[in-house]
């Protein structure tokens, strides 16, 4: 007999699904690496009733209360390859073991690559953060910084400012005059020199070290990393993959079905934009999305 559904990911999106599954009384296996996206930070914020926990003390509790459920069990590990097979699907796993599937749910996340300047990939998720309605607050009224990567980080600089004094670092781009003047209604200070290092003791960030010689101070340097999806599985099995506002992105509808009859996807792979409540709350809708599909037909 075929599990009634297999989710690849099993951090906000996947133990969500799999909770409500699990509730439902269904066989659900759940194959996850351990690395979900906000690893490089101590505190996640905003997800009520854990504003300021640990993501890895979350994500523990809700393997710890899934634990619970006798239909669901999760395995650690990483699923490799993906095929459709008799009206569900086969995936294989690095540790060479296959399982089937009448349903799917994809929620494997995105891997973020951070742009190559010195000191700044060791500050990913302390103080080089990618979100402020996440992490804002502890820089409330600090020195913050944009990082310049597309014409999307003017829009980035004008809502960071809305913390505390920001200056756009363009790191040697050309700005429009017409963001200029947007920056300029926001009180954003423009830096045009390119970028040698981020400084400061341990993770701490205390200045922006710039090409010319010259320091500039700062405490908090927020960045759009270029996101890509973390497996190659939905390609693999023909699902759409579109482009998003903030990288590719899974086409589902609002049941979370993909354009793959019976594969599932939630969370940041197809969700924008992101964070631990909107992929909890995207893996619920696919799981009860798929629930009903195993009832209905
Ligand atoms: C630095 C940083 C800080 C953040 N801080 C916050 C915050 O404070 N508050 C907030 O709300 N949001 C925050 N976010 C956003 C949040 O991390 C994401 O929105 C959330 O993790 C998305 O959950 P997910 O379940 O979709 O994916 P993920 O959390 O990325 O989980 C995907 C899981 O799938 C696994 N996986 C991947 N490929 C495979 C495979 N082939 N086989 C098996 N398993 C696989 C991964 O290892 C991982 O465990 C932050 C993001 C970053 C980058």
């Amino acid at each position: 007999m075929p599990t009634d559904v297999v989710i690849v990911g099993g951090a906000f999106a996947g133990l969500a699904a799999a909770t409500y599954l699990g509730r439902a009384r269904r066989s659900v296996l759940i194959i996850d690496k351990g690395e979900p996206r906000n690893r490089f930070a101590a505190a996640s914020h905003g997800f009520l009733g854990f504003d300021g926990s640990n993501p890895a003390d979350i994500l523990a509790r809700a393997r710890e209360q899934l634990a619970a459920y006798p239909t669901v069990r999760l395995i650690n590990g990483e699923a490799v390859a993906a095929r459709a097979e008799d009206g569900g699907f086969a995936f294989t796993l690095a540790s060479g073991e296959t399982l089937t599937s009448r349903l799917a749910i994809l929620a494997f996340g995105l891997r973020d690559s951070l742009d190559p300047i010195p000191g700044l990939a060791e500050r990913w998720g302390k103080s080089v953060l990618h979100c402020p309605y996440c992490h804002g607050y502890e820089y409330s009224d600090r020195r913050l910084g944009v990082l310049w990567r597309t014409p999307m980080s003017v829009h980035q600089a004008s809502l960071v400012a809305e913390w505390g004094p920001t200056t756009l670092y363009l790191n040697g781009a050309d700005l429009a005059p017409d963001s200029a003047a947007t920056l300029a209604a926001r009180g954003v200070r423009v830096e045009p020199a390119r970028i040698k290092a981020l400084i400061g003791e341990g993770t701490l960030l205390q200045a922006i070290e710039l090409d010319d010689g010259r320091e500039s101070p700062l405490d908090a340097l927020y960045v759009a990393p270029k996101s890509t999806l973390s497996s190659p599985i939905a390609a693999d099995l023909g699902a759409l993959i579109e482009d998003g506002p903030l990288g590719p992105i899974l086409k589902t509808n609002a049941e979370k079905k993909t354009t793959v009859p019976g594969l599932y996807a939630a969370g940041d792979i197809a969700h924008a934009p992101h964070s631990v409540s909107f992929a909890v709350a995207d893996g619920v809708m696919a799981g009860t999305s798929a629930h009903r599909t195993l009832v209905f037909g």
